[in-house]
């Protein structure tokens, strides 16, 4: 039995919201992940069965490593096809946000659909919504945004519109937000829903092995690189830090999602229970958290870095230098274990 969690006054303003509208704009955050693309590309898919007209925009492109999600291809990108996005947002009678939690989640998307008179319907699991949206399906206890939109459309009675094509994305965040079914899927009835996208006769161990074990060459040598060189361990703080530099990037042609899992590595460690990886970007420091248990690293982003996220997986993007950043890691080691030494304990033979 799927508990149905959704409030039914809920329910019904997003079946109204629907019915009365033909033209549906569907968005989801900055450097979309697999969630992001599996629950904005299902959810497209089911509306245009219902015969609405809907488009996903996103904020900017989804990585090579998720052009086999089906739909990738349909996406309206932002950074890509300005105009055109602006286009299908202001002429949107109703807009889904999925898998972000503020408007500022979405870069300049966001200062687009900020005057728009269009409802905006948020679906999300991450921590801490902002007040951006008219209707609110967040759940932060949930295992993804995927898992959030089968929900609704099982609540709404639509699951006979989720077809294999719908079915395989949403199996896509589920799998990914979830690290290959490693965490945030304690819920027995995540493995119902999974049963039920089973059914659709989705080509599972395909998905899986594109979602989860597949690399380029380079971002395998960048990865084995980041392991063997980068990764200072804090044992006395449970702690691991990746840094990688521009040049070193460069050195391994890194393209975007190549570094997409490095940061969990270091919890294969016993000792280590949370990992920061801090990536300098052509513009920002891109700051990645994981940890394990009740280590929030959500709060670490949100204080250290304007980020967010989740308990055991956060964000940030940092506007200083990647020494900065380096030196705010540092500065959570003494403020959070202040009785501990700050030295690396390396194990690494020199
Ligand atoms: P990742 O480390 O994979 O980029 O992100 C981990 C989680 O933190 C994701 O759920 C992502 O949405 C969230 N996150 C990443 N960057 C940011 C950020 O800059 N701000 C906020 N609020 N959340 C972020
Ligand atoms: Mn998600």
């Amino acid at each position: 039995m799927i508990t149905p969690i959704i409030d039914e006054h809920v329910l019904e303003r997003i079946r109204m919201a629907i019915d009365s509208v033909q033209r549906i704009a569907i968005t989801c955050h900055k450097s979309p992940d697999g969630d992001a693309l599996g629950s904005t590309l299902a959810l497209c898919h089911v509306l245009r069965r219902m015969g609405k007209e809907a488009t996903v925009v996103t904020p900017d492109m989804a990585p090579k490593s998720l052009e086999f999600v089906p739909g990738v291809r349909e996406l309206v990108v932002f950074t890509k096809h300005e105009m055109r996005a602006r286009n299908v947002l202001e002429q949107a009678q109703l807009i889904f946000c999925l898998d972000y939690n503020s408007l500022s989640r979405i870069d300049r998307l966001g200062e687009v659909m900020a005057p728009l008179k269009a409802r905006r319907i948020l679906i999300d699991h991450h921590l801490n919504p902002d007040n951006d949206f008219d209707v609110m399906v967040s759940f932060p206890e949930t295992s993804s945004t995927c898992e959030l939109v089968f929900r609704v459309l099982m609540q709404m009675g639509l699951l006979r519109l989720l077809d294999r094509h719908a079915a395989s994305c949403l199996y896509v965040g589920m799998t990914t937000d979830t690290g290959g079914f490693a965490y945030s899927c304690d819920n027995p009835e995540f493995y119902e829903i999974m049963a039920s996208i089973m059914r659709r006769r989705i080509d599972r161990i395909t998905l899986y092995n594109k979602a989860m074990n597949t690399f380029s060459a380079d971002s395998l040598r960048l990865q084995g690189y980041a392991m063997s060189q980068k990764m200072e361990l804090y044992p006395e703080q449970g702690a691991a830090l990746i840094v990688l530099n521009k040049e070193e990037l460069e050195r391994f042609n890194y393209s975007r999602g190549d570094t997409e899992t490095l940061v969990n590595k270091p919890l294969a460690i016993p000792e280590i229970y949370w990992s920061m990886f801090l990536r300098e970007d052509a513009d920002k420091i891109k700051v990645s958290c994981r940890s394990q248990g009740d280590f929030s690293v959500s709060d670490i982003c949100t204080r250290y870095f304007g980020g967010g996220g989740h308990l055991n997986a956060a964000g940030g993007d940092f506007s200083g230098t990647l020494d900065e950043a380096v030196a705010i890691f540092h500065q959570i080691l003494s403020d959070l274990f202040p009785d501990t030494h700050p030295e690396e304990q390396t194990t690494q033979e020199q």
